[in-house]
């Protein structure tokens, strides 16, 4: 069996574990076994609606302590969930919270793992997986030895596969560990959209000139409904704020569309983008890096395109 470990942030299911059911849905059927699924805490969403993308069965631990993620408490129980129901795979999305749970199940479960899986395995020759390396610049195949296996799925990778079924729900039980850690207190950021999550990303770059200019940016991004970003030496500069410098050393990301304005495309930005869907690039300079990694690109001054690209938009959506 392939149990698909499900994550959640404020009682929403988060659009990766989604991706990870379709794979470990895809897998299971290549193995010729079931695809089931684990959550923890409680969600506003039908889980049976989770069938949609493959799952057979939703393991629900209800309990509201597990809403928030103690990497402790979670890899136990879903390492005592996966030796309970015979999983032979466990997979997780690769995301913020699959990069800190994969391991840690890995090691519960003495099981080898394969971390930014991009594909399905071969099984052909035991069980290859291929995985992006050097921040994105190439691929290893990896043969997984062990009876067990942990894969954590590359965001937008695999997608999002329909299967149009229903899954079955059922309460699991399971002793929970006590807590390593305590929240004491949670502040979020309002209107924002979280980075990690978004499925349209603006970015802008040094070229851009100040902080002064970035009321063309952020006017895009609301005109398409995105998240904005930034290259590092803007958050370095104060331009923007941290949580939004994305690249080697900031936030990892893969949305459908990435507009970058003003980045020249430095290796160390791009292993942080590279992953995105569709990137559209404007950049005043033609031999600008970036080109070289763009699905379309716009040569030219962003302080002449960006606002006729939002103009358009804006027209384009009054049309609809
Ligand atoms: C160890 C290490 C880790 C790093 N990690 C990261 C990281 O995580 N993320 C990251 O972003 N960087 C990172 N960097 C820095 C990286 O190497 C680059 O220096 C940085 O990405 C450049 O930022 P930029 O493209 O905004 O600025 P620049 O390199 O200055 O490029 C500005 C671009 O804007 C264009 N431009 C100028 N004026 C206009 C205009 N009017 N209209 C349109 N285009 C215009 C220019 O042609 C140029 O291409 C790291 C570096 C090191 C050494």
């Amino acid at each position: 069996m392939v149990l698909v470990y499900i994550d959640q942030a404020d009682q929403q299911i988060k659009k990766a574990s989604l991706e990870a059911i379709s794979y470990g849905a895809s897998l299971a059927k290549q193995l010729g076994c079931a695809a089931e699924a684990i959550l923890f805490g409680n969600v506003n969403e039908s889980l049976a609606d989770l069938g949609k993308y493959g799952a057979q069965k939703v393991h629900q631990l209800k309990n509201e302590i597990l809403n928030s993620l103690d990497v402790k408490v979670h890899s136990t129980l879903i390492a005592n969930a996966a030796k309970n129901l015979n999983a032979t795979v466990v997979v997780f999305a690769h995301n913020i919270n699959g990069k800190a749970l994969a391991p840690a199940v890995a090691v519960k479960l003495n099981a080898g793992i394969v971390t930014g899986a991009c594909s399905l395995p071969s099984t052909q020759n035991g069980f290859e997986v291929r995985k992006t390396v050097f921040s994105g610049k190439a691929f290893a195949q990896v043969n997984i030895q062990t009876s067990i296996k942990v894969i954590a799925i590359n965001q937008n990778s695999f997608g999002i596969v329909e299967f149009n079924s229903e899954a079955s729900v059922e309460a699991i039980s399971l002793p929970i560990p006590a807590a390593s850690i305590k929240i004491t207190k949670v502040e979020k950021m309002e209107g924002d959209i979280p980075l990690t999550e978004a499925n349209l990303v603006v970015s802008g770059g040094r070229g851009l000139k100040g902080p002064e200019n970035w009321g063309i940016l952020l006017d895009l991004a609301k005109a398409l409904g995105a998240a904005t970003a930034c290259s590092r030496p803007v958050s370095d500069a104060d331009w923007r704020p941290h949580h939004e410098h994305v690249g080697q050393t900031g936030i990892q990301i893969a949305p459908n569309l990435y507009v970058a304005i003003g980045i020249s495309g430095a290796i160390q930005h791009l292993a942080g983008v590279n992953r995105s869907k569709t990137i559209v690039v404007i950049n005043k300079d033609p031999e600008a890096p970036f080109f070289k990694a763009a699905d379309y690109g716009v040569v030219g001054d962003a302080f002449e395109v960006v606002p006729k690209l939002t103009a358009a938009i804006l027209k384009a959506k009054a049309a609809n």
